[in-house]
């Protein structure tokens, strides 16, 4: 997708848009502009701030969704207050994901808002080292902004890789560690045994900078906005075909249309949204009006993810375009593990022949089957993301698979 640099502000969506929160300082914001937003960042005690972040109910914003407060406290409780066990903290910035777009742009224009929360977060887990993973202009944004305040020097900025799983937790771990930037099965959780054997937090760079928004303004002031369970605003990556591509921030509980209402397409011409990004799953239009949280998608298997919208027009091939993607996943495995070595190559290439109208209907099923065999058996989640977005296309578009197996689509392929 066309990189959006600068975030999607626009009233005109009503109450789903709300960019107040993480871009109060304006685009490209420097110290004085984030100061002048924000004022200064408290330092508050270590229990405190664990307890505000737990009633706050802030979760990861980099896909997994996982409750902020747990993963601090089982880094600290790991270190144990000695020396030698001090957690390593690492932001991370990089988008391996093709549809996101989101932690770029807020690394390009709020910064500090994320460095503040590394710092605070660094402050609530005693970490001795503290670092910040991106790439290109996110990467020297960072640096710009770490060169004007003293109280961030301490940071170290590492250059990200490339690839769709480059940017999984214990693949940046990795990188770190030993310049290989694969997923490492591991045995123990990150947050006991990490980088250099030490308790290590990964946390995306959203979730850092609404953490500084915890530090300043507490848990109730977070949870007045959003859905109840998982409150808050969010960066949603839009893409696809609207008629403008963007990166919003939106109230946790926005609908997917109220989402989209901003860009003013014309629903009718909408035939679903790949919701999660590439791991994620299919929505069709008609259920548009379920708000954007892993509870309200469950029926489809999707969550939001990272944040992510992908638009299909009613005039694509929603089976050529879910192809093309299985392909791509089948080409980004590190080639580590059985399920992505044999099993993701197969299903890219069963996909393409349903796809392409060259295999008969059994072959759907079939295909189901041979997803359900990879989930769970990968060192990493690219297995089973694969195989969601699989099955999700076959369901939401089994009508179209059964046209396919008939040799004729029922829409217009690009
Ligand atoms: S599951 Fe696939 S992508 Fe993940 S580590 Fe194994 S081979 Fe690599």
């Amino acid at each position: 997708m066309t990189m959006t640099t600068e975030p999607t502000t626009s009233r005109a969506a009503g109450r789903a848009v709300d960019a107040g929160r993480l871009f109060a300082a304006g685009v490209h914001a420097d110290l004085d502009a984030h100061r002048r937003a924000y004022g200064d960042l408290p330092v508050r005690n270590p229990d405190a701030m664990l307890a505000e972040l737990e009633a706050s109910g802030l979760t990861g914003r980099g896909g997994a969704a996982f409750p902020v407060h747990r993963k601090l406290a089982a880094a600290r409780q790991a270190a144990g207050g000695r020396r030698g066990r001090a957690p390593i903290l690492i932001a991370n910035g990089t988008e391996g994901e093709p549809l996101s777009s989101k932690d770029a742009v807020l690394l390009r224009n709020a910064p500090h808002l994320v460095i503040d929360g590394l710092l605070s977060a660094a402050r609530t887990i005693a970490a001795r080292n503290v670092l910040i993973v991106a790439e290109g202009d996110s990467l020297r944004a960072v640096e710009r902004a770490i060169a004007e305040r003293p109280d961030a020097r301490g940071i170290e900025v590492v250059e990200g890789a490339e690839g769709f799983v480059s940017g999984e937790a214990s693949a940046l771990v990795n990188l770190i560690g030993n310049d290989d930037p694969r997923p490492v099965d591991h045995t123990a959780r990150l947050t006991t045994a990490g980088l250099r054997g030490r308790p290590t937090v990964v946390q995306n760079v959203e979730t850092l900078a609404h953490l500084a928004l915890v530090a300043r303004r507490g848990a109730t002031w977070f949870r007045s906005v959003g859905d109840p369970v998982d409150p808050g605003t969010r960066l949603v990556t839009v893409s696809g075909d609207v008629p403008r591509e963007g990166v919003f921030e939106v109230r946790t509980d926005a609908t997917i249309r109220e989402v989209l209402a901003a860009l003013r397409p014309d629903f009718g011409a909408i035939a679903a949204a790949l919701v999660g990004g590439y791991h994620g799953a299919w929505v069709p239009e008609r259920s548009f009006d379920l708000p954007l949280t892993a509870l309200d998608l469950a029926p489809f298997d999707a969550t939001p993810g990272a944040g992510i919208i992908r638009v299909l027009g009613a005039d694509h091939c929603a089976l050529s375009a879910t192809a093309r993607i299985v392909r791509y996943l089948a080409e980004q495995s590190t080639g580590q593990c059985g399920p992505c070595v044999f099993g993701l190559p197969t299903m890219a290439d069963r996909f393409s022949a349903i796809a392409s109208g060259h295999a008969p209907i059994e072959n759907a099923a079939d295909l189901t089957r041979l997803a359900g065999l990879v989930v769970g058996r990968g060192s990493c989640h690219h297995p089973d993301g694969t195989a969601r977005l699989v099955r999700s296309a076959l369901a939401v578009f089994a009508e179209d698979v059964r046209s396919h197996a008939r040799g004729r689509c029922v829409r217009r392929s690009r």
